[in-house]
């Protein structure tokens, strides 16, 4: 196998280096604060790459575009090749988190109307800043993530940067289909009692034929849900105290195996 790309918790790989299909295998790893903080849990990536499997066997019943192909083994599954876009694209049902930084007025937990979709630069350099488009100058405006958007743009994206859409349509296409996921996976956790806060995704285009697919994974780390109890995410993990204890570490395990257990059989969803 040739390795494409090694992320914080998972590893891109190819057969041979003209294949239009990639195989992503989740790691144990748990991270946190841009990498800061770091623990391994055995048993973590099988539980990852069971929740983002059922997450992509229900997207793609329900006919949105996606990479995914085929569970392969305990923490490996296969996808369509893609060129990634550099954008995490963030889909919120309520205010929490960064947000609340950047709207410093907006009370946690309130529910928007309609979600609220969000882009980020993938950009250490840049400390990963809001994304704006500038309808009336065609200009992608940055924000600090963290700071009030009151404060106004931090610069604006001026590098041409391969992938990012300048094109209103598939600015708007992303909105479109980012929206309609988060629409699907908050009716499936609110048949499982659960409800889904926030969602981040990524796209790429189809390696081979080109069209915009939802691409990456899809697991726990990757949205805010809570049961009528407890929050059951990533989030966890954010919010304990580090050094995790050894019961913390075992209460976080039996979260992504809960989540990934909720998820295997994902209702399908009536979007009427
Ligand atoms: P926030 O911007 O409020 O910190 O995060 C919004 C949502 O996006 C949350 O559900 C959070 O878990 C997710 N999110 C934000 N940044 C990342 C990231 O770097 N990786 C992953 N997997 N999810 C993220």
């Amino acid at each position: 196998m040739i390795k494409l790309a090694e992320g914080k918790t998972k590893i891109i790989e190819v057969e041979d280096k003209d294949s239009t299909i990639v195989t992503i295998t989740s790691k144990d790893d748990l991270t946190a604060g841009d990498g800061a903080r770091r623990l391994e849990l055995p048993g973590k990536g099988a539980a990852s790459n069971e929740t983002t499997s059922s997450v992509f066997q229900l997207l793609n019943r329900e006919g949105v575009p996606t990479h995914y192909l085929h569970w392969e083994s305990l923490k490996r599954f296969s996808a369509r090749r893609a060129r990634q876009i550099p954008i995490e694209v963030v889909i919120r049902g309520q205010a929490e988190g960064s947000y609340l930084q950047r709207h410093p007025e907006v009370s946690k937990g309130i529910e928007f109307d309609e979600p609220v979709v969000e882009f980020y630069l993938k950009d250490d350099a840049r400390h990963d800043p809001l994304m704006v488009w500038d309808t009336e100058r065609r200009v992608w405006l940055l924000f600090d993530a963290h700071q009030p958007v009151s404060n106004g743009p931090i610069g604006e994206l001026t590098d041409v940067l391969e992938n990012v859409p300048t094109d209103p349509a598939a600015i708007e296409k992303m909105i479109a289909v980012a929206r309609k996921v988060f629409i699907i996976l908050r009716k499936a956790w609110a048949k499982k009692g659960c409800r889904l806060k926030d969602l981040k995704i990524e796209f790429g285009y189809d390696w081979e034929i080109g069209g915009l697919k939802v691409t990456d994974v899809i697991d726990n780390d990757s949205w805010r849900v809570e049961s009528e109890k407890e929050e059951l995410s990533k989030q966890r993990f954010r919010d304990m105290t580090w050094p995790l204890s050894e019961e913390d570490k075992t209460v976080i395990l039996q979260l992504y195996r809960r989540v990934a257990k909720l998820a295997r059989d994902f209702p399908v969803i009536d979007l009427d």
